[in-house]
């Protein structure tokens, strides 16, 4: 079958994209690996989630030694979209240019930040996002308000805010894609619960890009959308310049589509793998990779979860509603980058159980759940090329990575540890509140592992220079003119914030961009 576009993955990127080009007289197929996620239960229950793992992959991947690595992703109408947290923030403005960390550079990226910001400001209408502007002494400039007021926070939560504020900090309140409507609590579709971050929504409240994009692209006819269809190679012509077949897997059948247009959003590491398994005579490194960059420079931030255990207890239910960015771009006793502060989902004792953490002495688990506040720290994961997706003798994903920058991180933490122990807003127990800070130990010390894979990036990098990059200013591939790739793998460099905002801002983009090449 011949279709004007076909779309491979319906996550941040490729649901975006066809949200933006549906309804538009083209026929466009979308090919999902995954199915949609079943409502049940089970979507809010935390050790089915995070414990038994019971939506993720079973795929299993190798490290740089060989070893099995159990990828913590998921295959689903809407790619881990479904299972974020939509803390969606914009890049700040200077990421866009370069930038010296302790670990290294972060390079510029070949458009500047106002190319990007009429689409920022497109994509917080389409996920619906909670935020307040200026706040935020990193916050880049914005041509409009938020779509939508800030997610109050619960009072413990306000209680850490004016702590911080006092000593003379400026956190703000997180950018949130829920529909949440604080005036009218009855007529809300969200219901503000503790299982939001990591997990689906059972209500369909979340701005994920099933509910936001793919439900909605799919009342044209135009639309086809097949699940369960997994993308194995792309094929092209005699000349290698143009995609002309798919090859998809469904069930154990094999099927070939064509199309005009042919564009992979399958998660950076995915669509990596991707075009390596399509090399051919024309392609013999893996399809549009001449320069050898396919698979590269792969970042997925430094990343850890802390947990501040203190006297007093947390009730809060929706904890993810604080940031913290005053050492974003340093500090006055340190000149380098170190990150972003703010909060995963409250943790509770199935998750700690899951996760080995750390017990502190005299605690139980669920003591400390309840007594926790669970913070989540990003520095920028720095691009080196030999951190890299490959694939081994059978095809399989093959994922090595060394870490950088991680003395920036160091850093951050002990920001945090030291703002910790100034709490001086408890009235029961004065600055003794806090008595000390907890690893969650979730895997490996305080670090998310190399299994997270959740903000994984950068392997197909877009740039001016065809030697040095896959995809060219409009995600175009350099070597083959109809074949696109807007998910995560166009970024150059990571930044320090969560990256889902910046890839639906994108899409939007290279959607403009094929519209006017399509006419339409
Ligand atoms: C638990 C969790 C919490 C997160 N929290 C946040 C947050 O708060 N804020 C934020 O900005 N980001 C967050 N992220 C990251 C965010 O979800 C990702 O950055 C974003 O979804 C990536 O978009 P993408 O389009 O690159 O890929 P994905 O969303 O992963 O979409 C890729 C799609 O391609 C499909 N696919 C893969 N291979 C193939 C193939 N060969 N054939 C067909 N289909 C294929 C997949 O099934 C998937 O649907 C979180 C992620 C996780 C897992
Ligand atoms: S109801 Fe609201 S808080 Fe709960 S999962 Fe859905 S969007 Fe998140």
């Amino acid at each position: 079958m011949h279709y004007d576009i076909a779309i491979i993955g319906t996550g941040a990127g490729g649901g975006t994209l066809l949200h933006a080009l549906a309804g538009r007289g083209k026929r466009i197929l979308v090919l999902e690996r995954g199915d949609y996620v079943p409502r049940e239960k089970a979507n809010w229950n935390t050790r089915a989630v995070n414990v038994e793992g019971r939506y993720q992959t079973k795929e299993t991947w190798r490290d740089r030694e060989g070893r099995p690595l159990h990828p913590h992703t998921n295959y689903y109408v809407g790619g881990n979209t479904k299972f974020y947290g939509a803390a969606l923030f914009r890049l700040r403005r200077e990421d866009f240019g370069e930038i010296k960390h302790w670990g290294g550079i972060s390079p510029a990226w070949p458009i500047e930040y106002e190319d990007l910001e009429p689409y920022y400001t497109a994509a917080e209408r389409l996920y619906h996002v909670h935020g307040e502007r200026g706040a935020d002494p990193t916050d880049p400039p914005a041509s409009a308000p938020y779509p939508h007021p800030p997610v109050s926070h619960e009072p413990r939560i306000q209680r850490l805010h004016d702590d911080w504020a006092r000593l003379g900090l400026r956190p703000f309140h997180v950018p949130l894609g829920i529909m949440l409507d604080e005036a009218d609590p009855r007529g809300s579709r969200c219901i503000r619960c503790e299982t939001c971050d990591g997990h689906p929504c059972l209500v369909g409240a979340k701005s994920d890009a099933q509910v936001v994009c793919v439900d909605p692209a799919l009342r044209d006819p135009n639309v086809t959308l097949l699940t369960n269809a997994h993308v194995t190679k792309l094929e092209t012509g005699a000349s290698g310049r143009e995609v002309t077949r798919l090859v998809v897997k469904r069930g154990d059948a094999t099927e070939t589509y064509s199309a005009d247009v042919v564009v992979v959003s399958a998660g950076a590491i995915n669509s990596a793998a991707l075009l390596l398994r399509s090399a051919s005579d024309r392609h013999p490194r893996g399809l549009a990779n001449g320069s050898d960059m396919v698979g590269r420079h792969y970042m997925g931030h430094v990343n850890s979860v802390l947990m501040a255990i203190s006297r007093c207890p947390n009730p809060t239910v929706f904890q993810k509603t604080l940031g913290l960015n005053d050492f974003y771009f340093g500090s006055h006793d340190w000149e380098y980058p170190m990150g972003h502060v703010s909060f995963v989902g409250k943790l509770d004792a199935d998750t700690l159980r899951g996760g080995a953490p750390a017990i502190a002495p005299g605690w139980s688990l669920d003591l400390m759940a309840k007594h926790s506040m669970d913070f989540w720290l990003t520095s920028e994961d720095l691009p080196d090329p030999d951190n890299r997706v490959t694939l081994d003798r059978d095809g399989n994903i093959v994922l090595a990575y060394r870490p950088n920058n991680e003395t920036a991180h160091e850093r951050l933490t002990a920001k945090l540890e030291q703002l910790m122990k100034q709490q001086t807003k408890c009235g029961v127990h004065g600055h003794e509140c806090h008595e000390g800070l907890f690893s969650r130990n979730l895997f490996l010390g305080q670090r998310i592992p190399l299994a997270g894979v959740a903000h994984q990036n950068g392997t197909a990098r877009f740039g001016h220079d065809p030697r040095a990059s896959v995809l060219d200013v409009n995600c175009r591939a350099h070597e083959v003119d109809n074949l696109y790739v807007v998910d995560a793998s166009f970024f150059p460099s990571s930044a320090a914030v969560n990256p889902a905002l910046t890839i639906m801002a994108n899409a939007l983009r290279v959607a403009d961009h094929l519209k006017s090449r399509l006419g339409i």
